[in-house]
């Protein structure tokens, strides 16, 4: 069967994660969760004190070594760096809050875009994350953008940390999902827009098994284009 690159750009909490996911698993793709990495890079730069060093984070930049190690158990890959599982760590909403400025600087981007199209070389992926489909894979067959309303992606986050049992408000985590969305949408360097050829999706009043089917009849609808 031939394979495709699906690439699944969007706002900050639209469940690109879940819906890549599940797409991977009924495909057999590679499932690449881009946002992973700049939360990992944003960790590392926490962790050598060089959150508003841009310049010192750039010089460090060849020391920080990414992976994904799929987990049998979850049923996908952790997020590694340099050998530690730090799939925990990077879901902190402090990571999130310094993550998006992290995420503008161009040296940080263009090492991850480049592992990421490494990682996507072969087809048979399904990448989340900003600038899937107007940077990293500009000839994506398949892309979508997802959005839903601010309220309704807030709650979403804040359900999934209180759960893991972080003490966070409704109104931070509100605050955070906006803010990001402003910086990601203006930064300079591949900015967070819908890519001319994407499929729009709003998903504020869809469960995720309808979401889930009507993407997965879209992805097949899809490779037997590319088949035929
Ligand atoms: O997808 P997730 O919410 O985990 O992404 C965290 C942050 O990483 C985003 O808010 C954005 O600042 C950055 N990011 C990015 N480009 C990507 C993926 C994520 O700039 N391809």
């Amino acid at each position: 069967m031939g394979k495709i690159t699906i690439a699944i750009d969007g706002y900050s909490s639209t469940g690109k994660s879940t819906l890549a996911k599940q797409l991977a698993k009924a495909l057999g793709y590679i499932y690449v969760d881009t946002g992973a990495m700049y939360r990992a890079v944003t960790l590392f730069a926490m962790r050598e004190g060089v959150l508003e060093d841009a310049r010192s984070l750039v010089r460090l930049l060849p020391k920080i070594r990414l992976s994904f190690v799929f987990n049998p158990q979850l049923g996908f890959a952790e997020m590694y760096l340099n050998e530690e599982n730090i799939e925990r760590a990077i879901r902190t909403l402090e990571v999130s809050k310094h993550v998006s400025k992290i995420s503008t600087i161009e040296e940080v981007r263009l090492k991850l875009a480049e592992m990421q199209r490494a990682m996507g070389k072969d087809k048979g992926v399904v990448m989340d994350g900003r600038d899937i489909g107007t940077v990293v894979f500009p000839d994506a067959e398949l892309k979508i953008f997802m959005n839903a309303s601010p309220r309704a992606r807030a709650t979403r986050r804040y359900k999934e940390l209180l759960d893991r049992g972080e003490k966070v408000s409704f109104d931070e985590v509100l605050k955070n999902v906006q803010e990001r969305d402003y910086i990601d949408s203006n930064r300079e360097v591949a900015p967070l827009k819908k890519a001319q050829d994407a499929i729009e999706f709003d998903n504020t009043d869809m469960g995720l098994e309808e979401q889930f089917q009507r993407m997965l009849s879209l992805s097949l609808r899809v490779i037997n284009t590319v088949e035929n």
